[in-house]
């Protein structure tokens, strides 16, 4: 079994003292082993702002861009061998890992196109100059620059790569050096592609650390100049954004969280229309990709009451082709659970929905898997896809503020008029995406904006997409990520926004010539 160490002041060190056990969901074996005891937080963040803050800071924007591009095209070059980890320690099937893998070499691609966009600049211009006097010489500017200091990322188990990847992207190409920390349980992944990277001697010295555990006292070292970006529960999002220190120092804190995403069938979009086959297909694949365990994963099936028995039996027999298992077997479609909590958690999550919901297909969860020949018995984090329907979704509760993290979801019909559909999606408290399918562009348009406040991101599933498109859950990275409420309240990606949470926004005001100078592209 290996340790997995961490990557601190230009050096990997392992921690001592008590380590966590990272296991195969599918058998229950470890695999590795990794803490964070005995490492010095404040000389690793001295060591990124001392060193990396500088080495960041020379560079223009399509330099880092280039950093980004090479580091995408190393993630891409070891896909094969990233993949093996992703299966190991993640419960991934093949599809599971490259979805991961793939999204962060494509994230971190998107970002070295970024900037090589932007060009030869350091400082960022924030929309047009204006007159600020009587005469033209009295003018404004606002500018970003780079925060003088580090991004401290904390990423869920369910995305190493891609969760990695993304956050880094953006930190680096506005200039700021990360301390980067998986979540323990699956840091296996990641940290494969913290050693790709640091032993490619891509990236400046102190732009990366590494953390292969907890993290200690670290956030206790952070100041106004440095940014926390947080993905994971709303429990943890809630207690980070609460600590004293944070809040003393202003530090800017960014938080992904749960998401009781849901999926629209409009009324126009019969069974038989191309509408309807997109809807089915991408909620199923919504449902089993990842074992559920992703944040954009469809939970609540919002559907016309009168479609509501086909949706159900047209999603019965999708999930009935899946095959659980070990992801080793080659028959296997949906892998485990990542973890012995997840498993608990999901479990009594269906417990929970089932005492507002009936199951419609899947019963509890419980399932016989593939495993290997030789496997031992009863092991693994294995659950089967649960479809539940609940006729009376205005009166639930549960179903609407339970996000059950993994293959489950329910059907909640409703009358078929887009502001019943809005009220049933904002009962989610703010979600990550909603997807509405149909082809009534007067009906879309008005749910869509009935929605939008409420939601990051909709996606407008019409005919003419099927084929086109990627499916809702797919994060992009010219689009931004994060929702409102409950999904966090935060903002990640989305092209060039995404830059912005690393730095500062600054209003130049003053004589033209000097503001534009200053405030020039190629400055
Ligand atoms: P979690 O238990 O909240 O853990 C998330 C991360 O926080 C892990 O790296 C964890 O580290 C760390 N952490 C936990 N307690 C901490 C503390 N006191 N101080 C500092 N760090 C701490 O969440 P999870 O189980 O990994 O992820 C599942 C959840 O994430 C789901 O609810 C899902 O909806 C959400 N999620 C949201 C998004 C999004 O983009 N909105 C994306 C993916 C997942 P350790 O592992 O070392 O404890």
């Amino acid at each position: 079994m290996i340790t997995l160490r961490s990557y601190i002041g230009g050096r990997w060190v392992e921690g001592s003292g008590q380590r966590a056990t990272l296991v195969n969901p599918s058998t229950e074996e470890p695999v590795a082993e990794a803490g964070t005891g005995g490492i010095d937080f404040r000389a690793a963040i001295d060591h990124a702002r001392t060193v990396g803050v500088p080495g960041l800071r020379e560079l223009t924007f399509r330099q880092r861009g280039d950093l980004l591009r090479a580091l995408s095209r190393l993630i891409h070059a070891h896909r094969d061998e990233l993949i093996a980890p992703a299966m190991q320690n993640g419960g991934n099937t093949r599809g599971d890992a490259k979805f991961d893998i793939d999204g962060a070499s494509g994230t971190l691609a998107h970002y070295a196109e970024v900037g090589a966009t932007i060009g030869d600049a350091r400082v960022l211009t924030d929309g047009e100059g204006v007159q600020l006097g009587r005469s033209a010489r009295f003018h404004g500017q606002h500018i970003l620059t780079p925060r003088d200091g580090v991004a401290v990322h904390i990423n869920a188990f369910n995305f190493p790569a891609w969760g990695l990847a993304e956050k880094l992207a953006c930190a680096l190409l506005a200039g700021v050096p990360v301390i980067t920390k998986p979540a323990t349980s699956t840091a296996l992944t990641a940290y494969r592609i913290a050693l790709l990277i640091i032993e490619a001697k891509i990236l400046p010295e102190g732009a990366l650390t590494f953390l292969a555990g907890a993290t200690g006292d670290l956030l206790n070292h952070l100041t106004g100049q440095d940014v926390l970006a947080f993905t994971g529960s709303s429990d943890t999002g809630a207690w980070l954004r609460a600590l004293p220190h944070l809040i003393g120092r202003s530090v800017h804190v960014n938080i992904e969280a749960d998401s009781l995403n849901a999926a629209v069938l409009t009324l126009d979009a019969e069974r038989g229309t191309p509408a309807y086959d997109l809807f089915i297909t991408e909620v199923a694949r919504e449902i089993t990709q990842k074992a559920g365990q992703k944040c954009t994963a469809v939970r609540r099936i919002i559907v016309p009451a009168p479609f509501a028995d086909a949706v159900q039996e047209d999603l019965a027999e999708r999930l009935a082709a899946v095959k659980v298992g070990d992801p080793a077997h080659e028959s296997a479609t949906m892998g485990p659970l990542a973890t012995a909590q997840q498993l608990r958690d999901v479990r009594a999550g269906i417990a929970r929905l089932r005492a507002e919901a009936d199951t419609v297909f899947g019963g509890d969860g419980a399932v016989t898997p593939l495993v290997l020949e030789g496997a031992a018995a009863g092991k693994g984090y294995f659950v089967g896809p649960v479809l539940l329907r609940c006729n009376k979704p205005d009166l639930a509760s549960a179903v609407h503020s339970h996000e059950v993290f993994g293959p489950v979801a329910t059907i909640l019909p409703y009358d078929g008029e887009s502001r019943s559909a809005a009220q049933l999606v904002r009962r989610g408290g703010g979600t990550l995406v909603v997807s509405i399918y149909g082809d009534d562009r007067e009906r879309l348009t008005d749910l869509a904006l009935a929605i939008a406040p409420y939601t990051g991101r909709i996606h407008l599933g019409s005919s003419k997409l099927a084929g086109q498109a990627t499916p809702p859950g797919t994060v992009l990275p010219q689009m931004i990520h994060g929702g409102p409420g409950r999904a966090g309240g935060g903002e990640e990606l989305g092209g060039l926004r995404g830059l912005a949470f690393y730095m500062q926004r600054t209003a130049i005001q003053g004589d033209k010539p000097i503001v534009e100078q200053l405030a020039r592209p190629k400055g």
